[in-house]
């Protein structure tokens, strides 16, 4: 899957997006997760299967993928799992926000980029518009999950 895109990304960043997408992390399903939601995107055939699994706490506890499609959202999918483990709620809104900030070339605070970690390998994403979909569908099905198992 080495298309024009991995060509054009700076050496460091797509050997961080290659090894996410060849050797995806917490690929194991939670049945038992409080939060799931699947995402498509029609433009690439993307597939996000996200589960978020929720402590008493409200901190997240593990976050299980399984999907298909190119190599940056399955990166991006795969990050997106290691990156909200044990942050709450809120924190992997922000996260998810600052993403969407770094994406669309809007002003990211240095403090965002840092809890962002690998994730941020994927900034160069933004040179190619329509690939913005690609690396975005794990964090907006993540956003979907947390909203439709909210409780009351
Ligand atoms: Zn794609």
């Amino acid at each position: 899957m080495h298309g024009p895109i991995e060509q054009e990304l700076d050496e460091l960043y797509r050997e961080l997006i290659l090894d996410h997408y060849r050797r995806p992390r917490n690929t194991d399903l939670l049945p038992d997760a409080q939060h799931k939601a699947e995402g498509f995107n029609p433009f690439c055939g993307d597939q996000v299967n996200l589960q978020v699994m929720v402590d008493a706490g409200g901190t997240i506890e593990a976050v299980g993928h399984q999907g298909k499609g190119c190599s940056i959202s399955q990166a991006s999918a795969s990050m997106l799992t290691e990156i909200l483990k044990g942050k709450s709620l809120e924190e992997a809104r922000a996260t998810s926000d600052a993403f969407r900030r770094l994406l669309r070339g809007e002003e990211v605070e240095e403090s965002e980029l840092n809890a962002l970690g690998d994730v941020g390998a994927l900034q160069g994403v933004r040179r190619f518009p329509i690939r913005i979909k690609c690396a975005l569908l794990p964090w907006t099905t993540m956003e979907e999950a947390l909203e439709q198992g909210k409780q009351g």
